[in-house]
């Protein structure tokens, strides 16, 4: 099979075409309409085997998650989703492979309503990237840098679980067969958080979805407005499969894992209320973790009120840490 058949195959042909689509997959590069009273909201993650996922992982999973972790991004942007391209480096022409890559990859399109416009193909180590493009109202973009001195900090979801697959899958922990369907979950499907974003603009003074562990990415919401972070390990929402190995693991792969894709956002404490309202209507949990103050860094505070030392943040790339 060539490199056009494969296209056409597994991509061109499943491809939808509304939504903006003006010229799609096959021409030298896509068309789209943005919307007047629109921006464009643009973002791109690469996904390496055996750095960003086991050599294990099911085609059809790393096909769903290469797509909704850039949909995250757009999340925390309180965008919509509109198009993406993708970039294939594959080391041989797998059948079916492919075919469970992209199911995965147009059940994930299909369910948050977002377009195959394009990409590139090449021979190579397996590498995954997706370029995701959203649409947001002009000048409305949520970002880290807006949160003030006194704002609450609150997270979707629960956080770890990812984290708690990973241990799982290094035999660190032996859960049983319900909790690793919790785990490896969460690890492989994560949820992007697009509805609870596009409900923040306007309300959360800024955002970050948390990747790279709740403590780093809370720390960058920190930084890039100029103040510290103050959470209760106590209040972090753990799932119940979390909680049966609490003892164990502790607080580590909810402070500090990453692959959660949760929303982490600040608030004026005014609009708590009204948060806690809109929140009703979603399909997952809202904690409060408590506040933004003069100051730097990202201090949590364990049971007995006294800060926590954690050591290095989140997970780094560059470091010799593994989360
Ligand atoms: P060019 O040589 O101009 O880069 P290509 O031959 O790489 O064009 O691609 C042909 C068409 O197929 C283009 O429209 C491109 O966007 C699309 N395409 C290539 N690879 C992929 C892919 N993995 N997924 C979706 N579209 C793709
Ligand atoms: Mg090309």
């Amino acid at each position: 099979m060539n490199e056009f058949a494969l296209i056409d195959r597994y991509f061109e042909s499943r491809a939808r075409r509304d939504g903006g689509v003006v010229i799609g997959i096959g021409d030298d590069a896509a068309v789209c309409t943005v919307p007047p009273g629109q921006e464009l909201v643009v973002t791109t993650d690469i996904l390496v085997e055996n750095i960003h996922f086991p050599a294990a992982t099911p085609a059809a999973d790393i096909g769903y998650k290469a797509l909704v972790v850039n949909l995250s991004d757009l999340a925390a942007m309180g965008s919509t989703p509109a198009w993406f391209t993708l970039t294939l480096s594959l080391p041989e022409v797998n059948e079916s492979w492919l075919e469970a890559f992209s199911t995965g990859l147009f059940e994930a399109a299909h369910r948050f309503g977002i377009r195959l416009v394009g990409g590139d193909t090449v021979r190579g180590p397996l590498v995954v990237g997706v370029q995701a493009l959203g649409l947001v109202p002009e000048g409305r973009a949520l970002t880290r840098a807006g949160a003030r001195a006194g704002d609450l900090i609150y997270v979707t979801g629960n956080l770890g679980d990812a984290a708690m697959a990973l241990d799982m899958l290094n035999g660190a922990i032996l859960p049983g067969p319900s909790e690793q369907t919790v785990f490896m979950t969460r690890l492989n499907r994560p949820v992007p958080r697009l509805r609870q974003g596009q409900e923040l603009l306007g309300m959360a003074s800024a955002a970050i979805d948390v990747s790279d562990g709740l403590v780093a990415d809370l720390g960058h919401i920190a930084a890039r407005s100029g103040l510290g972070a103050i959470i209760e390990r106590e209040r972090i929402p753990l799932s119940d499969a979390y909680r049966t190995h609490l003892g164990e693991s502790g607080w580590l792969p909810a402070l500090t894992g990453g692959d959660d894709y949760e929303l982490c956002f600040t608030l004026p404490a005014g609009r708590a209320d009204e948060l806690r309202w809109i929140a009703r209507g979603w399909d997952c949990a809202l904690t409060q973790l408590g506040t933004m103050c003069v100051g730097s860094g990202v201090t949590v505070l364990g049971q007995d009120g006294k800060p926590l030392s954690l050591g290095a943040g989140g997970h780094d790339h560059f470091s010799a840490q593994v989360s």
